[in-house]
């Protein structure tokens, strides 16, 4: 098989700043990956972040110069979709960070590239790929559909006015209100009562604090918390603090792990403590679409629900990723999209990003593959960093 691939560096700046409480972010701190497998050309996107999984982007683009492409490749078997599926299934690409620790990220760019090439291959969509790839039943719609997204609430406004300056019939479709969370829990408390009071009956809130509260702080809030109408809090302390997470669930305060879940071990160890209801599945930090998929599963089956989430900043094959996910996959909490149509232009992606922000809609994508390409107006934004030639043996500085 003919094999040549390019890594690049994507900081694209972004038009508005994004701000929670762990950091402000005005650029996206991508890794591109283009691999082609004979005629056929997958994408990847890493979003790497050093608060979620401990990776950076230097660290990805070393664990692709570490990789021998064509062993990868060699392990693949391309000859049938089912037959790619069940090999990229039995790699564990997380580990191709080595002696470094596990590298989801990375992992997440190198599957997604690897299913958009093979599905393109063998001409299909990435989502027939989701269908075959043995989950429950339970887990997937009929077929793939538009889908309610969240609205999320960042720092840099204030969400009580931002939802006073949606249409009123916009505001009563929302279906989820994220609110971004402060270091101050009392100051988030206040802000509350003005978003519940706001939306239809029926939308769910949340709070994602990002792993800012202090322990001691959250656990004497626990009360006002469970009186303040909200569905559950996304990650509110330091990650892994199982058995803190665990007594502000005995207040009954539904928990989210966001941070402190990235893999398996994760959720075996927070199921045993009792210290979660939910996990928030994104496709950079659970190592790409079809290992999300798994883990959400996984989820499901320890009796934990499940977010579709995302990384602030993904500029195109990520987006697409969480896309299919969330058009294929059933039984989500919630579904975000991103708002890449206010951070960065349109021409990013052939096709453009979408959403219906009448009705906060995400439509599918659809052709083959993941179902799109980054446009030359995406990769003059991006530096190659690497590249694969046919016959090479190592990756060469681009
Ligand atoms: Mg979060």
């Amino acid at each position: 098989m003919n094999i040549d691939a390019t890594v690049y560096e994507a900081a694209v700046p972004m038009r508005r700043p994004f701000t929670h409480a762990g950091r402000a972010r005005d650029r996206s701190e991508s890794v591109l990956l283009r691999l082609r497998l004979d005629g056929a050309v997958g994408w990847g996107e890493a979003a790497p972040r050093p608060y979620v999984t401990g990776e950076t982007v230097p660290g990805v683009l070393r664990a692709f110069e570490g990789l021998d492409l064509p062993g990868l490749v060699a392990r693949i078997d391309s000859g049938s979709l089912d037959g790619a599926l069940a090999s990229l299934a039995a790699l564990d690409l997380p580990e191709l960070g080595g002696a470094s620790g596990p590298a989801p990220a990375a992992a997440a760019a190198l599957e997604t590239a690897l299913l958009d090439a093979v599905c393109r291959l063998h001409g299909r969509p990435a989502s027939e790929a989701l269908y075959r790839a043995g989950l429950p039943g339970a887990m997937l719609r009929p077929r793939p559909g538009p889908v309610p997204v969240a609205l999320v609430a960042d720092l840099s406004r204030d969400p009580a006015a931002m939802l006073d300056a949606l249409p009123p019939a916009t505001l009563q479709r929302l279906t989820h209100v994220k609110v971004k969370a402060t270091p101050d829990v009392a100051a988030c408390l206040r802000r509350l009562p003005g978003v519940r009071s706001r939306v239809a009956p029926g939308t769910s809130v949340s709070l994602d604090v990002n792993a800012a509260w202090e322990v001691g702080e959250m656990l004497a809030a626990a009360p006002a918390l469970a009186a303040a109408g909200l569905s559950w809090i996304e990650e509110p302390t330091r990650p892994r603090q199982w058995s803190a997470l665990r007594r502000l669930r005995e207040h009954g305060v539904r928990v989210m792990l966001d941070e402190s879940f990235a893999d398996a071990t994760d959720l075996a160890r927070a199921a045993e403590a009792g210290a979660a209801d939910l996990v928030n599945i994104r496709v950079s930090k659970c190592g790409g679409p079809l290992r999300a998929a798994r883990l959400a599963a996984r989820a499901r089956q320890a009796g934990l629900g499940f977010q579709l989430g995302v990384q602030v900043g993904e500029v195109g094959p990520l987006w697409a990723a969480g896309r299919l996910l969330g058009t294929v996959l059933a039984g989500a909490v919630t579904v975000e999209a991103g708002r890449q149509d206010e951070w960065f232009p349109p021409e990013l992606t052939e096709p453009a990003y979408r959403v219906d922000r009448a009705r906060y809609l995400a439509p599918p994508l659809t052709g083959e593959g993941i179902g799109l390409v980054p446009t030359g107006a995406l990769l003059e934004r991006c530096r190659p960093h690497a590249r694969w030639e046919t016959g090479d043996r190592a990756w060469v500085p681009a």
